[in-house]
């Protein structure tokens, strides 16, 4: 980062909301183009995360947001919490809840169970891949160990 940068750094500056992390000296922000370098995101989409509360940028550099390093523990934990099936709204609510939210633990406990239920059908599936991957069954279709592991998922699915 060039001097240029660093004498212009406004921290807390624009800053809607949020408040700039003590200690954070201006030179260990991290520039908003950088940000999406480092973690594949559009600048368009960290502007959304910002408008809907996942992340506050901790300055600004002229117009261009710069962050605190945090933000890619905070980016990680967004992209885990959406590949688990969290609305965006889901994941705000968690990022600010305290151990008496209630609805929100139901809500975690009925996730993790679902991703039970999607980690057995993918070992199911894994199972009957490998077993295809080396039968000799002509044809492979008709297998009987093929067709017992889709009856067992559609065994699996009426129950859900
Ligand atoms: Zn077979």
């Amino acid at each position: 980062m060039g001097e240029f940068f660093r004498r212009h750094w406004t921290v807390g500056a624009g800053n809607s909301g949020g408040r700039p992390p003590t200690g954070a000296a201006p030179e260990d922000l991290i520039d908003i183009g950088e940000v999406c370098r480092l973690s594949a995101l559009t600048p368009s989409a960290l502007r959304f995360y910002e408008r809907r509360g996942l992340i506050t940028p901790a300055g600004r550099n002229g117009q261009r947001r710069a962050y605190t390093p945090d933000v890619f523990e905070r980016l990680n934990l967004i992209a885990c919490a959406q590949q688990a099936g969290f609305t965006i709204a889901e994941i705000a609510r968690f990022l600010v809840a305290r151990p008496s939210d209630d609805d929100l633990r139901e809500r975690l406990a009925a996730k993790a169970s679902e991703l039970s239920s999607d980690i057995s059908r993918l070992q199911r599936m894994r199972a009957s891949l490998m077993h295809a991957a080396t039968c000799t069954h002509v044809p492979l279709v008709d297998c009987p160990h093929f067709k017992a592991s889709f009856a067992d998922e559609a065994v699996a699915a009426a129950h859900m």
